[in-house]
């Protein structure tokens, strides 16, 4: 399957697949994306400087009925001021552990279940 074949069935555009590993219970997807310009942080300049890479491990929506963890190759980046910083990615909130995506499902079944609850509740009385 074509890179971005596997993108559209991900639903993630610009990242490149590296790998899938399937076992039992969970499907693991390694991701990275490719090297583009960054502003910097503090400075304000451009850079294209690498520092090095970290491999991150998001949750991500159920696939096949299994768990889905995107791992994730971090790219960070250093200026000639001195910061060192990581690329954004529009999939993923900062610092979280689960994607964009993850979050409003988790966001959507809460407010179902709150909705079924006050109907039970309105119903019982
Ligand atoms: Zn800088």
């Amino acid at each position: 399957m074509h890179n971005h074949c596997i993108n559209k069935l991900l639903n993630i555009e610009d990242v490149i697949v590296k790998n899938i590993f399937h076992s039992d219970s969970y499907v693991k997807i390694t991701l990275e994306t490719k090297p583009t310009e960054h502003i910097c942080l503090v400075c304000g300049r451009i850079t294209k400087r690498i520092h090095d890479y970290r491999m991150h491990t998001i949750k991500d929506l159920p696939f096949q009925f299994k768990h889905c963890y995107l791992v994730l190759r971090k790219r960070r980046y250093s200026c000639s001021c001195g910061k060192r910083f990581y690329e954004n990615y529009h999939f993923l909130p900062k610092y979280f552990q689960r994607t964009s995506r993850m979050t409003a499902f988790i966001a959507d079944a809460l407010h179902d279940a709150r909705s079924i609850c006050l109907s039970l509740i309105i119903n019982f009385k």
